[in-house]
């Protein structure tokens, strides 16, 4: 029986797994091309490098990140540790010193018995088992290699994120609900339609053209000018859409905010533009601004888009981004438990899977390590509950619709509909985090039994 397992890239996801299949008493060689070889945003050489914040999110359970974290601590998460050993004072959320924390990582991974660390660029997908964990910045050799083990029609360079809201945030006595010239599945209407005047236009136009922008990386220039991001926007130039604003008055109301073949019920006519809203996922629970794709910061998006009428008291479940990203079209490709569903001893994990956040990848780590390792030693794969947030995001990356495949990051709009939800937000959340919790103990004394038969150390 083979007992080994290659993992590529020492980054959140790749430590991550490396520590659970080696936690396992599978002899991991987890192969990091730095320093040898850069991505254009690392600048050490340890494994575990934050490349931009030093914030790992909200550490509060009734927070979609906060619950990610406390679900991860039962696991017996590597970074989720290493993060707490390097906690700096943040309020309600878990920062961390980066040197520190990366330090911890190398060392804990360095030290452990069943880990090798193989500092080389690794340019083809090993033919035996792996987890491939190489990040938004894989290297070019590795993603030509992906492309053509998995199909290039498979394989993205850049995201193109639209922000998505909480469908119980829209206002419908403003929005309605329509298709294109009535041509839907839907005979309400595929689509949330948010109807401008052409003084609210103007005047969303204006701001959204003021707004602060996040500085593109060298590495991302090419955004500007237009790039293939994603399924959808294969064979087009995609662009933030203030970058589309910004070429004429008129630009966003003859692009993505075209209101033709939208009737308004309410006045039987077609509004002076339309920003439009697209179905997330299958709870109906999130919905997406077509075409929305940005690089405002967080905060001027929920102010800028918060002009759009129906949208003023939306609530953001992930904000828009346009950023260089090496992701694969997780739908079509993997099982919930990480797997390539072409090869079973083929894994993906971290951000090319199409998760986002730090800890998001962390997590998608920690199950493709445990699943490798799982498969290494004759085991059935773990699927993680919907209704945990770590099985709630495999879920979504493997289940979203193909043709509109975007990154995603935790958010409790991903978890399967609560039984008699409570009207207020916070409630609402306090009840996904008892649902979740009391799913992950069960996940984390599944994890004790295995240790106890003798398979970990
Ligand atoms: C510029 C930038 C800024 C970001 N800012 C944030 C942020 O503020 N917050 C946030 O949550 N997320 C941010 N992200 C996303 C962030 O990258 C992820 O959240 C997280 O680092 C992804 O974890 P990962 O393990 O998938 O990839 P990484 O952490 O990038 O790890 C992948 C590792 O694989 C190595 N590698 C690549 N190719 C090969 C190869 N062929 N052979 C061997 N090794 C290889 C790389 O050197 C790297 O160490 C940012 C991404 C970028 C590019």
């Amino acid at each position: 029986m083979i007992t080994s397992l290659i993992i590529v890239g020492g980054g959140l996801a790749g430590s991550e797994a490396a520590y659970q299949a080696a936690q396992r008493g599978i002899k991991v060689r987890l192969y990091e091309m730095r320093p040898r070889k850069s991505t254009g945003a690392h600048i050490s050489d340890k494994l575990a490098e934050l490349v931009c914040s030093n914030s790992l999110g909200s550490n509060l359970i009734d927070r979609a990140s906060g619950l990610l974290k406390a679900e991860l601590r039962i696991m017996d998460s590597l970074i989720v540790s290493c993060a707490d050993s390097a906690a700096v004072p943040a309020g309600g959320a878990l920062a961390v010193d980066r040197e520190k924390f990366a330090e911890t990582v190398t060392a804990r991974i360095e030290s452990h018995p069943n880990i090798e660390i193989v500092r080389e660029e690794v340019r083809r997908i090993p033919d035996e088992p792996c987890i491939i964990a190489s990040g938004p910045l894989t290297s070019e050799s590795l993603a030509n290699d992906i492309a053509r083990v998995l199909g290039s029609e498979h394989l993205y360079f850049y995201d193109a994120l639209a922000p998505i809201v909480n469908a119980d945030s829209i206002d419908m006595s403003i929005a309605f609900k329509a298709s294109r010239y009535g041509k839907g599945d839907d005979d309400e209407g595929d689509y949330i339609n948010c109807p401008f005047s052409k003084d609210e236009y103007e005047n969303f136009v204006r701001e959204l053209l003021h707004a602060e922008r996040i500085q593109l990386r060298e590495f991302e220039e090419a955004i500007k000018n237009g790039v293939n991001a994603g399924p959808d926007k294969f064979f087009e130039g995609c662009l933030p859409v203030e970058i589309i604003a910004s070429r004429g008055e008129k630009s966003l109301a003859f692009g993505p905010m075209r209101p033709v073949g939208l009737t308004d019920p309410r006045t039987g006519r077609w509004a002076f533009a339309t920003a439009q809203l697209r179905q997330d996922n299958l709870a109906a629970s999130l919905y997406n601004i077509v075409g929305f794709q940005t690089n405002l910061t967080w905060t001027e998006q929920k102010r800028v888009f918060r002009l759009i009428p129906g949208l003023q008291n939306a609530e953001f479940a992930r904000y828009g981004q346009m950023h260089r990203n090496t992701f694969i079209n997780s739908p079509t490709l993997l099982e919930p438990t990480m797997q390539s569903r072409a090869r079973a001893d083929l894994f993906f994990a971290g951000q090319i899977t199409g998760v986002e956040g730090y800890m998001g990848n962390a997590a998608s780590g920690l199950v493709a390590g445990i699943n490798a390792a799982r498969f290494l030693t004759g085991l059935p794969p773990l699927t993680f509950p919907p209704p945990t947030m770590i099985g709630a995001l495999c879920h979504y990356v493997t289940h979203a619709e193909p043709k509109t495949f975007q990154p995603m990051k935790a958010a409790f709009g991903l978890m399967p509909p609560l039984e008699n939800a409570p009207r207020g937000k916070r409630d609402r959340a306090k009840r996904y985090a008892e649902r979740a919790m009391r799913g992950i103990k069960e996940m984390g004394e599944m994890k004790e039994n295995v240790m106890r038969e003798g398979k970990g150390k």
